[in-house]
C-alpha cells in the first residue's frame, strides 16, 4: 500500500492556483437590521404591518449590507464539473465557487444574503468544508435568483 504524504505547505499551494485562476467573487453581507420607521412590524405575524411600504417594500426591516470582494475559482454549469466531483458527490446548483477557509469567512457565509458571480445574483444552496489534512478551502454550491 501506497502512503500518502501531503506536503505541509498545501494551503499556500492552492492559494496560489486560486490566485493564478481566480476570479472576483462579490458577498452581499447583512450588517444590521431594523424595524421599519414607516410602517413597523405586527406584533403577531412578525409581518410588516404596510405590504405594500414604499421604504421596506413589504419587509418590515431595513437592512444594511456590506458588499465583500473574495477571489475565488468559479465553474459554471454541468459542463465543467467533473473536476470537482469525486467520492459520488454531485452538484446541487448552478455555479460551484471554490474560496478559501478561515473562520471569519465562514461566518461572514453564516450573514450573506446574495453572491454575485459574474455579475449574476445567486443565493447558497450548499457549504462544503474542504481540506487534507485540514480544512482549507470552501466549496459554494449556488443557485442563480431569477
Ligand atoms: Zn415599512
Amino acid at each position: 500500500m501506497e502512503l500518502i504524504t501531503f506536503p505541509s505547505n498545501t494551503v499556500e499551494i492552492i492559494d496560489g492556483i486560486r490566485n493564478a485562476i481566480g476570479r472576483p467573487v462579490i458577498f452581499q453581507v447583512t450588517v444590521s437590521g431594523t424595524v421599519c420607521s414607516t410602517c413597523g412590524i405586527n406584533p403577531v405575524t412578525g409581518t410588516a404591518l404596510d405590504p405594500f411600504c414604499p421604504t421596506c417594500s413589504g419587509y418590515g426591516y431595513l437592512y444594511t449590507y456590506d458588499f465583500i470582494t473574495i477571489s475565488g475559482h468559479i465553474t459554471w454549469g454541468y459542463a465543467d464539473l467533473p473536476k470537482w466531483i469525486t467520492g459520488g458527490e454531485y452538484f446541487k446548483g448552478d455555479c460551484v465557487v471554490q474560496i478559501k477557509f478561515s473562520d471569519e469567512i465562514l461566518s461572514m457565509l453564516e450573514k450573506t444574503k446574495y453572491v454575485f458571480v459574474d455579475e449574476k445574483k445567486m443565493r447558497i444552496e450548499r457549504k462544503t468544508l474542504r481540506g487534507v489534512p485540514k480544512l482549507n478551502r470552501i466549496l459554494l454550491d449556488l443557485m442563480q435568483e431569477d
